[in-house]
């Protein structure tokens, strides 16, 4: 079966590796650009004050449908089973979801469940320690990182529900441009579709890339996942990232009380009516716990971090002083080179030591043992010269 509207489609159609890789790739540039245009056609119809309060009603109307699709069906629902619920209602959200243009409901769950497996490590997708824009956008051009469904979530191949969707991904992307062309014409068309789409992708997006990146850290864990208050406002709830990936299974991303958003709502709702059952969530306790945890582990990373910061400096004051004691012994001044590119070295490691990034205990350890690696090729070298002048 075809598992992903744009690559399941192409593969399935008997093309040569390049000529595959070229219509990938033009089908990502579309999906990226298209929207694009859209938002800057947008703002010259708003310069024109060519507006409409109706287009920006269905505007948000559609990218709150789709993107509770995505974070409520394909994520919590389908992924991450954090309830379960009848066929129907299954069916709608998904639909939804296939509204968001960001492919079916099988390829997307399979490649989030990659990108669990591998969080910030080799393997993962989309994770911004191979670049910001490269965890936005970057990671959708290259076709690998995109896995096999099969291989990472073979469930959802034989789930009628999830094939249905995945079939007719094409036909609800399509429905949610047209419906605002027959709401707004091609004003609705181009704030209400593509605006929207641009809206709705980038926010998902922006999960992969700002909450890795920006924002706050509640739980430990071993990835670099952060909460962020903008991502989670526009994305209903799925900016509590670090909470969600403490607790994937957990169906309701806020942890405290305040923290409530609207997939969260839906599904309490939904719960209450006895739409969804087996509604996965997280004790109180459980998650204090883990706090505990983080406090304690984020204090030895910090020590830690700070005593490298302190090694890195002694380190390269130790190099230039024994570079130093060479050229004068021995008035060689190509060895100024060679001392830049061990300080070089250093300076590389000081920035990672510092980088805003998380940086896991064991990589910190890693710079230890290289800043050591440095000192003792230094200190070698200085006494060859010694002991060839001597
Ligand atoms: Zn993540
Ligand atoms: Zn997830």
């Amino acid at each position: 079966m075809d598992d992903s509207f744009v690559l399941g489609r192409l593969t399935s159609m008997q093309y040569s590796p390049r000529t595959l890789d070229i219509l990938y790739k033009s089908s990502i540039i579309t999906l990226v650009g298209v929207p694009l245009v859209g938002v800057l056609t947008a703002m010259i119809l708003a310069w024109k004050r060519i507006f409409f309060p109706m287009d920006l009603a269905v505007l948000l109307a559609f990218h709150t449908v789709a993107c509770m699709g995505i974070t409520v069906g394909y994520h919590r629902m389908l992924t991450h089973q954090g309830f379960v619920a009848p066929a129907w209602l299954r069916l709608i959200i998904l639909i939804c979801g296939a509204m968001a243009f960001e492919g079916t409901p099988a390829q997307w769950a399979a490649t989030h469940i990659k990108h669990h497996a591998h969080s910030d490590e080799e393997g993962d997708p989309h994770s911004p320690l191979e670049g910001f824009w490269h965890a936005h956008i970057g990671w959708l051009f290259a076709r690998t990182n995109f896995p096999e469904v099969r291989k990472y979530a073979p469930q959802l191949l034989d789930d009628p529900v999830v094939l249905f969707v995945t079939r007719t991904t094409f036909l609800w992307m399509g429905l949610s441009l047209f419906i605002p062309y027959l709401v707004g014409g091609w004003t609705g068309f181009v704030w209400a579709g593509l605006v929207r789409v641009f809206l709705t992708t980038h926010v998902t997006w922006a999960v992969n890339s700002v909450c890795h990146t920006f924002g706050k850290r509640e739980f430990e864990t071993t990835d670099a996942s952060r909460n962020h208050w903008l991502i989670r406002l526009l994305a209903y709830g799925e900016g509590w990232h670090n909470n969600h990936h403490a607790f994937p299974r957990n169906a309701f991303h806020g942890m405290r009380w305040w923290q409530l958003d609207l997939c969260d709502l839906f599904i309490r709702i939904c719960e209450l009516l006895g739409l969804v059952t087996q509604v996965q969530r997280v004790s109180p306790e459980a998650a204090n716990e883990q706090r505990v945890r983080a406090l304690r582990v984020s204090g030895k990373v910090d020590l830690l971090r700070m005593q490298l910061q302190h090694a890195a400096e002694a380190a390269q004051a130790e190099v230039e002083r024994l570079f130093q004691q060479s050229i004068a012994a021995t008035g060689d001044s190509s060895l100024q080179v060679r001392m830049g590119e061990y300080i070089a070295r250093i300076a590389d490691i000081r920035r990672s030591v510092s980088s805003p990034l998380r940086v896991k205990h064991s990589r910190l350890e890693g710079y230890a043992s290289q800043i050591q690696i440095v000192l003792e090729q230094a200190r070698a070298m200085a006494q060859r010269t010694a002991s060839a002048v001597g």
